[in-house]
């Protein structure tokens, strides 16, 4: 028998750290957030100071020059020293893993699924304040060896010393030098020379600055649930008392009551111990959402984007305690270190923010999925307008669907009429962007003293700067897009990369003084309003007059009060506001997302549509919705205007299956974008066959759309290339693209992504 096997019959774990041979060492598996990402193999020296566990950062070096670079520890094993030496772990960073084990599997998954570097996923799993260990210092707490305890009363020393010494020993906790310093009435000094002597002994501990001041918002009680939250709660409560993963989709209504159902789910969940996770989009992180969880739970944290470092690294380590009940976030919330989570919860679960536009491009819903059925937990996905994703999921079974299909103490939805544009524009006597009937809607609502809600999802004032004389367009240098005019500061912007320059009042290429301004954005939308309502008080929200953190929720504090009649904004104003004084919502033009050059352009309408309508008739004075069109009788408004988001997806999916779009199949976007654009082009050609070649060897299902320049050609001054990869069999698609793609040789001149589930056609 071996050494190996014979030590396996004795030992039931096999511990890393008990080495019994020459033969043997062990070695740790390192992976990198930049190329090259690795994982490679380090050994771990005997001399190494702190046990090194996964999960753990490392300084090792790299490279022919042997450079110092931090990566991650996957594991450490114990193996048969090879020919080859290996180089040596350097130093441990952390004194305990910031990854666990289940968090280290659930990045594997992301690495594998989104064909993404495990290092640069374990990266992105970290929050920068917890690699940087933001908000914390190093300070050295003294204490007293227990040989010293032992001969304390017969040591001669200096007055001074004796008594810090014996003050530091009747301490009860270990002290800080200026601590001991105060409470002996000395100086430094006699301190430091007691420990040259080695009389005390000084740990160094890295601890914590900052204490973020937590509000305290008073305790309300849970409200009596109608039936329908009460059966949709009773499946959760099902699956959470046999301790089994379900994910349940939770179609309600805007108004339906779904966060009531969230919330008592999560008290059960409390019960236990353990801890929930929900996921909202970004926007909705307003002081009105936390105060609808606070006021029900002891210890709730919120995760936004205007937390500083110091602050989320102070939330992460109360999280990894176990001492947050309730974690409150955007998508990357999915990645809190909850030690024994027990519900997952996301709402709005159609919105687009939950996936992430940068490497890794991962979907939280996706990862919500992985990380509820690791820890066999169930999950809940809400929304009054399901991503057809999550539709199809559930008719396959592997959601289950619980329908709430009326709004709570039975208010109705509100009425939904559209205003053909087309019409309008042959008749209309004044210029603009409201036509007459929502002009006199507007009116009789403020009459009444309601509130109105004004959609339109263009920022700027003009979005097309044309001369009429030369035919001039004043597009980014940058980029293949045109100028918004901002009146603010004069300046004509490009949304994309924000370029700007000064508005021209004569065409920059013929000198002709008659250029033309056209195309309706926020800003041109709020100067029309103004004229046409003087009296009445508006507010603006877009992402230019939101830049301030907290101007989001002081403009809907003031909304709430009443103090502003009139809310017009981008989608910002579509999302999650319950404002039961709202008696008129008008949308400015639902056409605006209906001619994108993308396959979901039918259902960003329906959603934007849908989700806009839902913030009216939420009080007891009803309310109605105008939806302002040149396509009134587009299938996506038309469905949107009934509320039956089951008539939307019966027509959609049918054309989604015609084309072989998701969710009949799987999607793989390549990027490649360059400076050359025959280079770039030629790239994404070679790559693109590759793929071709790879998917047809392998008899793999697939179409290949591309390459083409993609719909935005330029930007920042690349060129841009895209193929669009599909299967019905998205598995092997993504594995057979993965393994093209990791042999696909870096080029000095392109750079190039891989796009798993796309949502981002651009
Ligand atoms: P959704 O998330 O489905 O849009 P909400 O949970 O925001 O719906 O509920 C809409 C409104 O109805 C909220 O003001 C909420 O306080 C109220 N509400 C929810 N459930 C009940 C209930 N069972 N009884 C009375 N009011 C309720
Ligand atoms: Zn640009």
């Amino acid at each position: 028998m071996d050494k190996a096997s014979q030590r396996s019959l004795f030992e039931t774990e096999p511990d890393p750290w008990t080495l019994d041979s020459a033969s043997e060492q062990r070695v740790a598996e390192i992976a990198f957030a930049d190329p090259p990402h690795g994982p490679f193999s380090y050994k771990v020296p005997e001399t190494l100071r702190a046990p090194l566990v996964a999960g753990q950062r490392v300084q090792v070096p790299l490279g022919k020059g042997n450079r110092g670079v931090i990566g991650y520890c996957l594991r450490v094993e114990l193996k048969a020293v090879g020919s080859r030496p290996l180089k040596e772990v350097l130093a441990v960073v952390d004194p305990a893993p910031l990854l666990s084990p289940a968090m280290l599997r659930l990045a594997e998954w992301i690495s594998s699924y989104y064909l993404c570097p495990l290092g640069q996923v374990l990266h992105a799993v970290l929050p920068a304040g917890v690699r940087g260990q933001a908000g914390t210092r190093e300070m050295t707490f003294l204490s007293v060896p227990a040989n010293v305890l032992a001969q304390l009363n017969s040591l001669q020393l200096p007055l001074k010393q004796l008594e810090a010494l014996k003050t530091l020993a009747a301490a009860p906790r270990p002290l800080t030098p200026p601590e001991l310093a105060a409470a002996a009435k000395c100086t430094l000094g006699p301190i430091s020379e007691l420990r040259k002597k080695k009389l005390i002994k000084g740990t160094v501990q890295r601890i914590q600055n900052v204490d973020v001041v937590e509000s305290v918002i008073a305790r309300e009680e849970h409200l009596n649930l109608n039936k329908d939250q009460q059966s949709a709660l009773d499946v959760i409560i099902e699956s959470l008392s046999k301790r089994q993963h379900r994910a349940v989709l939770m179609h309600g209504v805007t108004g339906s009551g779904k966060t009531e159902v969230y919330i008592r789910a999560i008290d059960e969940v409390l019960r236990f111990g353990r801890q929930a996770i929900v996921l909202v989009p970004e926007i909705s992180l307003t002081p009105q959402t936390k105060q609808r969880f606070a006021s029900r739970f002891g210890s709730v944290a919120v995760l936004h984007s205007h937390l500083s470092d110091a602050e989320r690294h102070w939330h992460w380590q109360r999280i990894a305690k176990g001492e947050v009940q309730v974690v409150i976030g955007a998508r990357s919330a999915i990645f809190a270190p909850t030690p024994q989570l027990g519900l997952i919860v996301i709402d709005e679960e159609h919105d687009h923010s939950f996936k992430q536009g940068e490497s890794p491009r991962y979907h939280a819903r996706d990862v919500a999925v992985q990380r509820a059925k690791a820890e066999n937990v169930p999950l809940v996905l809400g929304s009054a307008t399901p991503a057809l994703e999550s539709w199809q999921a559930a008719a396959r079974g592997e959601f289950q669907l619980i329908e709430m299909p009326t709004r709570v103490s039975n208010r109705p939805l509100p009425d939904v009429a559209t205003i053909d544009l087309r019409t309008e524009f042959q008749d209309r006597r004044s210029r603009g962007a409201i036509s007459r009937p929502l002009h006199n809607a507007i009116e009789q609502a403020i009459a009444e003293d309601g509130q109105v809600i004004l959609l339109l999802n263009r920022r700027g004032y003009s979005t097309h700067i044309q001369c009429p004389s030369c035919g001039y367009v004043a597009n980014c240098p940058h980029c293949s897009i045109a100028l918004t005019h901002h009146r603010e500061g004069e300046r004509i912007v490009c949304h994309y990369c924000d370029h700007q320059e000064q508005a021209p009042a004569k065409c920059p290429d013929c000198r002709f003084d008659g250029i033309r301004y056209s195309g309706l954005g926020t800003e041109r939308l709020e100067a029309e309003v103004k004229a046409r309502f003087q009296q009445v008080p508006v507010l603006r929200m877009d992402s230019d007059t939101m830049q301030k953190p907290g101007s989001h929720e002081q403009a809907l504090a003031k909304f709430r009060a009443g103090e502003i009649k009139i809310l017009l904004g981008t989608q910002m104003i579509a999302k999650g506001l319950d404002f039961p004084n709202v008696t008129l919502v008008g949308v400015v033009n639902a056409d605006t997302a209906l001619h994108f050059p993308d396959f979901r352009a039918a259902e960003r309408t329906f959603q934007l549509v849908t989700q806009v309508a839902g913030r009216t008739g939420r009080g007891d004075k009803g309310g109605r919705v105008l939806v302002q069109t040149f396509s009134p009788e587009h299938f996506a408004i038309q469905a949107a205007l009934q509320h039956d988001y089951v008539l939307f997806a019966q027509k959609e999916l049918p054309v989604r299956l015609d084309h072989g779009y998701p969710p009949h199949t799987s999607l793989v976007r390549l990027i490649v974008r360059g400076d050359e654009e025959a280079i770039t082009e030629a790239f994404a050609e070679q790559a693109t066959e590759r793929f071709r070649a790879a998917l047809e060897q392998q008899k793999i299902p697939h179409r290949i759309l591309g390459p083409a320049p993609c719909p935005l050609a330029r930007l920042r001054g690349k060129y841009r290339f895209h193929s669009l990869l599909s299967s019905i069999d998205g598995p092997q698609l993504r594995q057979r693209v993965g393994l093209v793609a990791a042999a696909l040789e870096p080029h000095a001149e392109v750079q190039w992504v891989l796009d798993v589930d796309p949502l981002d056609l651009l």
